[in-house]
């Protein structure tokens, strides 16, 4: 994995994947890589044909989230197999690397991993591939923009100010690469304290909200702040593959997507 990219410009879109939906947030630490996973989980329980490709170089999460630790296998010594879990294909740069090891890596590198994830391995028929991002504007999101040509991005937020400031410049990117954004999610929104039902804003209210509004954006969804989310991702069973109200609200967003 990594090396230089080969190719320049050409696309990196991989041909049976009918549509790429990018991941993205301004800030690390919002709930991006939760979001995704079970995002894709509820759309693969929506019959779809899901593949979930964690670019999240610097951290990648999903191996944890999606509860896959096996090695990616290659049959020929080219192109790598996907693993399945919760009924989606999967690949992430965790699962090439020491999981223990940091990843310092440089620009072409990074570029050449997320190449090498898109073209290398075998996606075979999607109906949608989840492209989680690492957070900010670098060179990974460049790079998937130009090559991939998403249909489409989400950008995750809190209310918090410091993290909308942040997600202003993704969709500032998203507007200048021409990638059309579907919308905004608020996440860790509220929360509902299961003793006394008091709601509490704990990154403040309503600000991602406000933003849509301000852009003309929808806004996906507000999901709260929430145990069973947190414990399932850190348990790697995502929470969208229950029957409880996450589950419920996963699968409100991932209908939404597809009208
Ligand atoms: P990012 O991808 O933006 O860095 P993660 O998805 O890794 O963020 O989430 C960061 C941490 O917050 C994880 O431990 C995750 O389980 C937790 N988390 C994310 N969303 C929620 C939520 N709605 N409620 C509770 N915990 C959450």
């Amino acid at each position: 994995v990594g090396g230089h990219p080969k190719g320049g410009n050409s696309s990196i879109r991989p041909e049976g994947v009918a549509s790429i939906l990018a991941v993205a947030s301004g800030k690390g630490g919002v709930g991006k890589s939760t979001v995704a996973s079970n995002l894709a989980v509820a759309l693969a329980r929506k019959g779809r044909r899901v593949g979930l490709l964690d670019a999240d170089i610097h951290g990648p999460s999903q191996p944890r989230m999606m509860g896959v630790s096996a090695r990616p296998v290659s049959v020929d010594g080219q192109s790598m197999e996907p693993l399945v879990a919760h009924g989606v294909s999967m690949m992430s740069i965790g699962l090439m690397l020491d999981p223990a090891s940091a990843v310092v890596w440089r620009g072409p590198m990074l570029m050449g991993a997320l190449q090498q994830m898109m073209t290398q391995v075998t996606w075979g028929t999607l109906d949608v591939l989840i492209v989680d991002l690492p957070p900010g504007t670098g060179d990974v999101q460049l790079t998937l923009c130009q090559r991939a040509r998403p249909d489409g991005a989400i950008v995750v937020s809190t209310p918090q100010d410091v993290a909308l400031l942040d997600a202003r410049k993704a969709l500032d990117m998203f507007r200048t690469l021409e990638t059309p954004v579907l919308g905004l999610i608020e996440n860790m929104s509220v929360f509902h304290c299961p003793d006394c039902g008091h709601e509490a804003h704990i990154f403040g209210h309503g600000g991602v909200r406000d933003e849509a509004e301000r852009l003309g954006l929808p806004l996906l969804a507000a999901l709260p702040i929430d145990l069973e989310t947190r414990l399932a991702g850190d348990a790697g069973v995502p929470v969208a593959g229950g029957g409880g109200v996450m589950a419920k609200a996963y699968g409100a967003l991932a209908q939404r997507l597809i009208g």
